[in-house]
């Protein structure tokens, strides 16, 4: 049984690493199962942590699997990227130390003098690594609003070697038509890179739409139980693969064995998560819809949200992020600080519930003109909503919001 997922980890041929992506079997399936196999010398069913930073070489340059150090490839890492690489279609993954360390990864195939297309709404510590470091390296870039696809094709220079798209946007829940902005850099001959993190390739596959890169932040729904920090890139481009492969080696910002092996349990669950996830979302993003108190909400699983038809076209669930804008910032701070269950905390995507400000936390970096263009207001408040009993969730929203002013 699932022997065709039972690829080789210990494989003497490190690139290409061993493609998952078998369409034999389902999402869920592969999530359990795809670069795993039980441990050749014990049969145990889970991937060991291979808890190592070297390997011995019985005769000089030839390293018994083909392992020799730690930094450039890991078995219970290459577990992780394979599994992850199957659940986003793609054929290669490479896995980070974070989010960002993946993100820079991408972008460090680009060199001084090289330009960037980014989406303007993105998690607020992306354009925070663009200026004040890669900017600093002599690296361009130009943020748009990639609700319209005419903007990114117009902020396409000569120079341009990179086109970097988030959808949903974090936090105001903008959705970039994927197949559109493929095209676009196909016809550019520009590749195109998206954050993936808050739909999840449950949700959403932007490979199969075209695009070239997908990268998560791990740290999110991926892992889902708030216990990691970690990132991904995957990709079917060779040449992308060898690029980010020789990043983990040459640059060095991979996760450690323990937390690949975290993540790799947090993933087998990601399908029966995720459809708790879409379920709660929806159902607290339609009370939230009728309170008097909620000016506006922005969730693209409800017919309001202006981009409903296009999410609904190239998502097969909304996942629990929210955002609401309730008008002012001391009512957002009688909400953030009024709940009991969701907590109020940076970060989202985990099984329990959190409550947060944008405008002071996740997008305190990004500075107030860049903040307010993107509707990022001292009112809104965002909601990552958990995997708790729905009843419960939105009981503890309707308190604080009927408490505050
Ligand atoms: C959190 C987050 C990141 C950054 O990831 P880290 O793991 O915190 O480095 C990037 N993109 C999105 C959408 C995020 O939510």
């Amino acid at each position: 049984m699932f022997r065709g997922l039972f690829h080789c980890m210990h494989d003497k041929t490190r690139y290409p690493l061993p493609s998952m992506n078998d369409r034999d079997y389902r999402f869920a399936t592969r999530a359990i199962h795809a670069g795993q196999r039980p441990d050749p010398s014990t049969g145990a069913i889970m991937p060991p942590v291979y808890q190592t930073s070297t390997y011995v070489q019985p005769a000089l340059g030839e390293p018994v699997a083909g392992y020799e150090y730690a930094r450039v490839t890991n078995p219970t890492r290459d577990a992780l990227q394979a599994n992850v690489a199957a659940l986003e279609g793609g054929r290669y993954g490479a896995a980070f130390g974070s989010g960002l360390a993946a993100i820079e990864a991408v972008v460090k195939r680009l060199s001084a003098g090289d330009h960037v297309v980014s989406e303007e709404n993105t998690y607020g510590g992306t354009p925070r690594m663009f200026n004040t470091v890669l900017g600093r390296l002599g690296i361009e870039f130009t943020y748009v609003d990639g609700r319209d696809p005419e903007l990114i094709r117009k902020a396409i220079r000569t120079d341009t070697r990179l086109i970097y798209l988030e959808t949903p946007t974090n936090p105001m829940m903008r959705i970039t038509d994927l197949a559109a902005a493929a095209e676009i850099g196909r016809q550019a001959g520009i590749p195109t890179c998206v954050d993936n993190t808050f739909a999840t390739p449950y949700n959403q596959r932007p490979l199969e739409l075209g695009i070239d890169l997908v990268v998560h932040s791990t740290t999110k729904y991926m892992n889902g139980h708030s216990d990691v920090v970690g990132g991904m890139v995957v990709t079917d481009d060779d040449d992308w693969a060898e690029h980010l492969y020789y990043m983990q080696k040459a640059t060095g910002g991979i996760p450690g064995p323990m937390d690949a092996w975290l993540t790799l349990r947090g993933t087998k669950t990601l399908a029966v998560r995720m459809e708790a996830h879409n379920r709660n979302g929806q159902a607290l993003a339609e009370f939230l819809s009728g309170h008097p108190k909620v000016v506006a909400i922005n969730y693209p699983g409800l017919p309001s949200h202006p981009q409903h038809e296009l999410a609904t076209r190239q998502m097969t669930g909304f996942s629990g992020m929210i955002s609401i804008e309730v008008g002012s910032l001391e009512r957002a701070r009688a909400v953030v600080e009024g709940t009991r269950i969701f907590a109020l905390a940076e970060s989202l995507g985990g099984v329990e519930s959190l409550i947060g400000h944008p405008a002071t936390q996740t997008h305190a970096a990004v500075d107030p003109e860049h903040r307010a263009a993107m509707g990022i207001t001292d009112g809104l408040v965002r909601l990552s909503a958990g995997i708790e009993d729905v009843e419960d969730l939105i009981a503890d929203v309707a308190g604080a919001l009927d408490a505050a002013p």
